[in-house]
């Protein structure tokens, strides 16, 4: 089974701070692994899809790679030799700026503007109902766009969000990227130049965006990035025959839709995005489980 895990944040973080992908505290994280190891055997990437069938192995994934998080995680990954894998786009790198999702995270969970305008419409930005209402329409009116990183940009230029924020969202730096090239514990994963909808874009673009992003890693860290995983989960046929001409050996999806023959470019993951040790506990046994029962009804 493969978890899929975002945000880490430092225990200094108060405990009741909220955003839209909940926070996960690093003393919190670090119950999570202690826990899996006791139950399960964390593998890599690689020796699972060895045996993707084989029992009670879990395989660490972390998406977007936000710099703070692997920042606060790497150390305490290296030492207890616990691989896990990085799925990491690279637009930052270029142009500093937070991916489009993430920006509305912040822009509505951070506490920049009390009040933003949607659509001529003003949104409250105090209580957390407020916050979630907002966030919801942005993302829901991002999709609707059919441009959603475009539709971020413009509300990017209207409100700006000071270092302070962005610091907390921005991806991983050139230097941590290098540091994959010396790791043995640590991998990366392709994840697209700017997160964008798969399904929105063309064959093209896909290609484009997954190229970009898969050079520009292999340059920083010197090592091949044989993995990929797509933005928020969303693909279609066309993405699957784009990860394979790029050169990927295999894709993480979260739900997968089983539009091809081979489950490795549509590999299911389990989102863990609660601090709640007893969700994750009910998420990794119930999910095997549910695997192994079907197992047995298909044998
Ligand atoms: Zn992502």
């Amino acid at each position: 089974m493969i978890l899929l895990y975002h945000l880490i944040f430092p225990d200094s973080t108060p405990k009741d701070a909220r955003n839209a992908g909940k926070i996960i505290r690093l003393s919190v994280f670090k119950r999570h692994i202690r826990w899996l190891r006791s139950h399960y055997e964390v593998v890599s990437m690689e020796d699972y899809l060895k045996d993707p069938d084989a029992k009670r192995r879990i395989v660490l994934t972390f998406d977007d790679g936000y710099r703070e998080t692997f920042a606060l995680i790497s150390s305490f990954l290296i030492k207890n030799q616990v691989p896990a894998t990085f799925f990491v786009t690279t637009s930052h790198l270029e142009d500093g700026q937070l991916l489009w999702f993430v920006y509305f995270n912040a822009l509505c969970f951070e506490n920049a503007y009390q009040e933003i305008v949607i659509n001529e419409q003003g949104y409250q930005l105090t209580t957390k109902k407020e916050r979630y209402k907002a966030w919801r329409m942005l993302i829901r009116l991002a999709r609707d766009s059919g441009d959603a990183v475009g539709f971020s940009a413009e509300f990017t230029r209207n409100y700006p969000l000071p270092e302070l924020i962005t610091g907390k969202y921005l991806g991983l730096t050139g230097e941590q990227i290098a540091q994959f090239g010396g790791e043995t514990m640590l991998r990366l994963g392709g994840h697209t130049h700017r997160h964008p909808f798969l399904d929105q874009i063309s064959f093209r673009v896909q290609m484009d965006e997954m190229v970009k992003n898969r050079t520009l890693l292999e340059e920083l860290s010197g090592k091949p990035v044989r993995y990929f995983a797509y933005p928020g989960g969303v693909y279609n046929e066309e993405a699957l025959t784009a990860v394979r001409q790029v050169g990927f050996e295999a894709a993480c999806a979260v739900k997968p839709h089983h539009l091809g023959a081979d489950f490795r470019f549509e590999i299911p993951r389990v989102d863990i995005y609660s601090p709640s040790l007893l969700k994750l506990k009910l998420k990794v046994i119930g999910v095997g489980n549910a695997i192994q029962r079907l197992r047995k009804q298909n044998a």
